[in-house]
């Protein structure tokens, strides 16, 4: 894979492209991808973002989520808005399976693919890019990328608050330990581009209906389960949760953390049975990698501190598995 920065020629002339991102996105996904729309278009490039699944309707506020194509939904939107492309832009995932069933349209692609992420042990399947796992998001990256290719004065209102709300989601609103001097630099210089950050928080955390911090109650008290022995904590949700209290995309997000609070857990589990599959989010404290642990037991994978992974099996099943392969990791979790 060639550095991005390699890439300022191609976008010298018109080009069709499209951005697109891992499915269910998260603010991340979401922002990183308008942020690099808002600039390919502002550069004369015709852009078109393609979602692999719907998304939150807290981020239906971000400028140019309107014109976002869901694949699920808009299935022939999509293919047609894929034909004859001649750059992919794949941002905040790095292997293809992570955008469902878009994948197969994706890998028939003749065009050249270009990668910016942040997520561990990348699919050599990019011509150009950046991986860097070191970063807080791939809103930074793509911030960074802006700058590399010497065209900071492209960052506008749009594209800082994009940035900013994939940031700030990824940093767990600046705490997580990849919040370096960097992230508040480039966050200052946003702010001094016009961001107003309390608007972009309200946005997104305070910004949903009674029924998902009754479920948040619910879950907490009825569904959490502590293992002091492994210092870990999980929170397994059946189906029927969900549609008791009739959960949509993204009411589910953040749950994880709240278990990491317990004094003493070191990783957290969420293990939520979504109908079609089980899927499971990994939180850990310290030096547990739960990277390695997605990836070993449940076909997973993602960053160190934070991953997830997904399992056919029933629910208890899945759980049964998950206890077990924590009581393999026993001497990790002390
Ligand atoms: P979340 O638990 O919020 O869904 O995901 C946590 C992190 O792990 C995110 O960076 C996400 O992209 C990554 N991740 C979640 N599910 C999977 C998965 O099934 N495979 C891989 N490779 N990464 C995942
Ligand atoms: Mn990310």
């Amino acid at each position: 894979m060639k550095p991005i920065e390699e890439i300022k020629p191609l976008l010298e002339s018109p080009k069709k492209v499209v951005i697109t991102m891992h499915q269910k996105p998260d603010a991340d996904a979401m922002g990183s991808s308008l942020a690099m729309y808002h600039y390919l278009l502002q550069k004369g490039h015709q852009v078109t973002v393609i979602s692999p699944t719907n998304f939150p309707d807290f981020l239906k506020w971000m400028p140019g989520a309107e014109t976002v194509i869901d694949y699920e939904s808009s299935m022939d939107r999509a293919i047609q808005a894929l034909e004859g492309i001649d750059l992919l832009f794949c941002l905040d995932f790095n292997a293809l399976y992570r955008t469902k069933n878009l994948a197969p349209h994706l890998e028939k692609l003749n065009c050249i693919k270009i990668l910016v992420d942040h997520h561990l042990e990348p699919q050599p399947s990019f011509d150009y890019g950046v991986s860097d796992t070191k970063a807080s998001s791939t809103a930074q990256l793509v911030y960074e990328t802006i700058y590399k290719l010497g065209d900071e004065q492209y960052i506008n209102l749009e594209i800082a608050q994009c940035i900013y709300a994939g940031t700030v989601t990824d940093t767990g609103s600046f705490r997580f330990a990849s919040t370096s001097a960097a992230v508040h630099r480039m966050v200052a210089d946003l702010m001094d581009r016009g961001l107003k950050h309390e608007v972009i928080h309200q946005a997104i955390y305070d910004n949903f209906l009674e029924n998902r911090l009754r479920f948040l109650g619910h879950s907490l008290l009825n569904r959490m389960e502590v293992f002091y022995e492994y210092n870990t904590a999980m929170l397994a949700i059946p189906y029927s949760d969900l549609k008791r209290f009739d959960l949509q995309t993204g009411d589910t997000e953040g749950l994880v953390n709240f278990l990491l609070s317990i004094q003493g857990i070191k990783m957290a589990a969420l293990i939520i049975d979504r109908n079609s599959e089980v899927k499971l989010s990994f939180r850990s404290k310290g030096d547990f990698d739960v990277n390695t642990f997605a990836r070993r037991y449940f076909d997973g994978g993602g960053h160190f501190n934070a991953s997830g992974g997904r399992s056919i099996d029933p629910l208890e099943k899945t759980v049964d598995r998950f206890i077990k392969a924590v009581e393999e990791n026993e001497d990790l979790l002390q």
